[in-house]
């Protein structure tokens, strides 16, 4: 398969690892937001979370929690951000969740476009109808 990150996982492409077990990965961004900025992925090729699964999904929350302390404690992070992406915005297509470290006056931001926005009452009618 043709799978950019099947190919870090395998070490066809060279990463900059930090941590792997038997089910995930965790390797620095190539383009980082912030310091440390890293990437966690499973080991198994999964595209979005809607073919997640519970045993991995409970790893890359253990993982998450390791990787924060780390950082804390090697990087002084006062923060920590987790944004993982599905199909829209998706530039990688195998499941991969971003932990961006922060630091005081690190000015960073995610931008959306606010000012054509529904009703958040309208909204909430069409989800729950
Ligand atoms: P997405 O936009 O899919 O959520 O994020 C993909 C991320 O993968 C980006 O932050 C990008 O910098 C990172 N990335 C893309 N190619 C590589 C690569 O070859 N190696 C590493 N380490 N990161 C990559
Ligand atoms: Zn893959």
């Amino acid at each position: 398969m043709d799978c950019l990150f099947c190919k870090i996982v395998e070490g066809s492409v060279p990463s900059n690892t930090i941590y792997e077990d038997d089910l995930v990965k965790v390797f620095l961004d190539i383009n980082p937001n912030t310091n440390g900025h890293m990437l966690i992925i499973p080991k198994k090729h999964i595209v979005t979370v809607e073919d997640m699964d519970e045993e991995i999904d409970a790893r890359i929350l253990e993982v998450k929690k390791k990787m924060y302390k780390l950082l804390k404690e090697k990087l002084n992070v006062e923060g920590l951000t987790i944004t993982q992406n599905n199909d829209l915005g998706q530039e990688v297509k195998h499941y991969h969740v971003h932990l961006i470290p922060r630091y005081k006056d690190d000015c960073w931001k995610m931008h959306f476009r606010q000012d054509n926005l529904k009703d958040v009452k309208e909204v909430l009618s069409t989800l729950i109808d």
